[in-house]
């Protein structure tokens, strides 16, 4: 993409309204527009970044197994009376009426919905395991809708639903969901740690949130330091074998960590005093296992093994993928500006034309662009007639992780210089060396 064609209206001051980093810089980089309170459009830029969050969250859940479907967003509130809810889910449901007078209700969540999928269609255990999951827009009506795409009013969600006949095979489904949780989060440069966590109103006994340190988190969380070392790496899972998702899971909950509302204090002061460590933090995810408490009263039932009509067995599973590029950028940013993980850039990397109009530089642009661009690295090449000064500050504020720099001077001597957004440290090289080297970077992403 050329900047000079591109859509990024960047704002030189600082936007009054945004009290945290991550709403600021994203008002900042031309990346959203605020329409009502908690309400955004997605500018250019900022969708970029939403797309690649959403593709790593299909990637994920389609490696666990899990089916990606779409259900809307207005539902109609007979099947919430059903399971009781409507009533219960008080001032946070947007509630709509439709022409003729119908009931109608932006969805806050799918739990309702999918029950009624599932029980329209399966009727015995040997459709199962099945999980079902959409990535759709949610409303609920937040009385503090506040920094930004954190706590929006209308946010984008991924939310999955488990069907099993069984406890034990509903706890496999929840342990392969916090397995795929944690490659997920990692694959956006993040650390969630996963947190014992209360229910709250979607009522469980198994629930636990995934949480992201930041100073500007909405939680406060005690954990045991020693979590801070866990990574999945590499590692590949079998998603079908219960006792290697199970030994995940138990690698990742043992060290101590809760949030305020589950911490408890004699359990954390056990701790050797060196490990123990409080901090606020981001909720980016949340899993449950609530057992037969929608399937029983909507009646979603399957016939089991011994020929027994049972109510299914349910949990479900959310990522906040809206919210998870505030967090990001509370956890990856500097002074300057946004520094995007490789996972979830916008774009690979930038191009900045030093002596824009230069024949020799223009044309050595171009040829970056388009061996850049033939190996899948779409680069944004900062062609604007501007000094160097203002192109640099530009890219470092939306993040890109590399950029090339390109000059007569250093073109004189055929080489350019490649440039780590987050080290700040540059080095020169031939275009083709930057190629190469930029594409080798990506390939392990
Ligand atoms: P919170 O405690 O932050 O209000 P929640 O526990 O009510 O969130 P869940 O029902 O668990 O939210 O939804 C799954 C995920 O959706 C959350 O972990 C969070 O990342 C995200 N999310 C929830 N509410 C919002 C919101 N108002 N704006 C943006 N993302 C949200
Ligand atoms: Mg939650």
């Amino acid at each position: 993409m050329r900047l000079t064609r591109y859509f990024l209206p960047v704002l030189r001051e600082n936007p009054a309204e945004a009290q945290i980093v991550s709403h600021r810089l994203m008002l900042r980089a031309g990346m959203i527009r605020q329409q009502a309170a908690g309400i955004y459009s997605w500018l250019p830029l900022g969708f970029r970044v939403l797309r690649r969050i959403e593709a790593i969250v299909h990637d994920e859940q389609q490696r666990a197994g899990h089916i990606p479907l779409l259900m809307p967003t207005l539902q109609p509130a007979d099947l919430w009376r059903e399971s009781g809810r409507y009533d219960d889910y008080g001032q946070e449901m947007l509630r709509i009426k439709d022409r003729h007078g119908r009931d109608m209700l932006y969805g806050p969540t799918n739990e309702e919905m999918i029950t009624d999928i599932f029980r329209a269609h399966v009727e015995s255990y040997k459709s199962l395991p099945l999980t079902l999951y959409h990535i759709q827009w949610k409303f609920r009506d937040e009385v503090r809708p506040r920094f930004g795409v954190m706590r929006g009013r209308e946010f984008l969600m991924k939310d999955g639903y488990n069907f099993d006949v069984d406890y034990d095979s509903a706890m496999h489904a929840y342990n392969r969901h916090m397995v795929s949780y944690l490659r997920t989060y990692e694959r956006m440069g993040l650390h969630a740690i996963p947190m014992r966590a209360d229910s709250g109103p979607i009522g469980g006994d198994d629930t636990h949130e995934f949480l992201v340190l930041a100073d500007t988190g909405e939680s406060e969380v005690f954990y045991d330091k020693a979590i801070l070392d866990l990574k999945m790496g590499g590692r590949n899972v079998d998603y079908t074998d219960r006792a290697a998702c199970a030994a995940i899971v138990h690698e990742w909950t043992t060290p101590y960590a809760r949030t305020d509302e589950t911490h408890d204090v004699s359990l954390y002061h056990a701790l050797p005093q060196d490990r123990q460590a409080t901090s606020r933090a981001i909720e980016v995810g949340q899993i449950f296992y609530f057992g037969t408490k929608y399937s029983e009263p909507m009646g979603a039932m399957v016939v089991n093994e011994h020929g027994e009509r049972v109510p299914v067995h349910m949990g479900s599973h959310g990522i906040g993928v809206s919210r998870l590029l505030g967090a990001i950028i509370e956890a990856s940013h500097d002074d300057k500006g946004i520094v995007w993980p490789e996972g979830v850039t916008p774009f690979p990397v930038g191009i900045v034309n030093l002596r824009q109009g230069d024949t020799a530089t223009d044309a050595a642009c171009d040829m970056l662009y388009a061996a850049l661009t033939a190996r899948g690295l779409e680069p944004l090449y900062d062609d604007r007639d501007e000094r160097a000064g203002a192109k640099f500050a530009s890219m470092d504020l939306i993040g890109l992780p590399w950029r090339i720099t390109v000059g007569p001077r250093g073109l004189a001597n055929g080489k350019v210089e490649l440039t780590s957004r987050r080290s700040g440290e540059s080095e020169e090289m031939s275009p083709e060396a930057a190629v190469d080297r930029v594409a080798q970077i990506y390939a392990g992403v």
